[in-house]
Parts: C-alpha cells; sequence; structure tokens
C-alpha cells in the first residue's frame, strides 16, 4: 500500500489514480520515513504498589503493539526509599528480561540519556527517530526517574 498525497487514505501500490479523491498518484510508493509515536506511560501516579506497576507497564505493552508507537517513556521516579525507587528497579530488571526474550528492542535509563543519545534500534539520534521527544528533552537528559523503551 501507498499514501495518497492528496487525500493521506492508503490506496494499492499499482493504483494510478485515487478512488477516494481522484488525483494521479505516482508509481513507485514513497519510501517511510523512520518516525514513531511515543506513549508517555507514569508508573509512580498515585504511589502503586510495585506488583501493580508492573501490571500498569505489562498492560500498556500490549495495547501499544496494535498502534503506530514505537517508543513509551516510562515515569517511575527513583530514589533510595519510597515507591519511587523500588519501581525503578523492579521495571528494569523486567526490561532486562524482555530484552533477552525480544520482547523489546531496547531500552535506554534516563540516566544516560543526553542530546547525543541514538536509537536502540536505528543508527540516528533518538530524537530523530521519536520527534515528539524534543518537547521535554530538557528535564529528561539524565533524569533518573524515566526510562525509554523502542519496540
Ligand atoms: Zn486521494
Amino acid at each position: 500500500m501507498k499514501t495518497c498525497d492528496f487525500c493521506g487514505n492508503p490506496v494499492k501500490d499499482i493504483a494510478l489514480i485515487c478512488p477516494y479523491c481522484a488525483q494521479p498518484l505516482s508509481v513507485l510508493p514513497k519510501k517511510a520515513i523512520v518516525v514513531r509515536k511515543v506513549l508517555i506511560l507514569n508508573l509512580e501516579a498515585g504511589m502503586p504498589f510495585v506488583k501493580d506497576a508492573l501490571e500498569k507497564f505489562d498492560l500498556a505493552l500490549k495495547s501499544v503493539s496494535s498502534q503506530n508507537i514505537g517508543s513509551i517513556k516510562i515515569i517511575h521516579g527513583y530514589g533510595s526509599s519510597g515507591t519511587g525507587g523500588k519501581i525503578k528497579i523492579a521495571l528494569r530488571q523486567r526490561l532486562k528480561s524482555l530484552l533477552i526474550n525480544k520482547v523489546i528492542k531496547g531500552f535506554i535509563v534516563g540516566e544516560n540519556y543526553s542530546k547525543l543519545t541514538n536509537s536502540a534500534i536505528y543508527n540516528q539520534k533518538i530524537v530523530d527517530c521519536y520527534p515528539e521527544l524534543l518537547e521535554t528533552q530538557h528535564a529528561d537528559i539524565y533524569n533518573p526517574g524515566i526510562t525509554f523503551v523502542e519496540l
């Protein structure tokens, strides 16, 4: 399938005229640009138990597989005591096993996140793959309370 340049509807690759708006179409399908959406998931809100926070993450992970979402920005908080720190530790353990089992393609911990951070999937800066991340980049850089997951 390709996308009509005029109305944005999906049309067959071989179509010469858009069946929706009747505009002439280019013959070759456009190459998809690798720009994907970000889901922001707050696991810290409401100060849940670790188990409940992980369940919330699992549910979100299932729901995004049917959408054009390439990354989840998880807000889990941090700290040596309190809920945020425990969720952070448990979540990152979970992410390691999901990575080994190839359920996710990569994750980036907030502590290491900078303007130069590359995507774990694409050999490009993460903000070029997920432009929405630019909006909050200033607050996200070296933020130990967040983790980015790539799907
Ligand atoms: Zn059209």
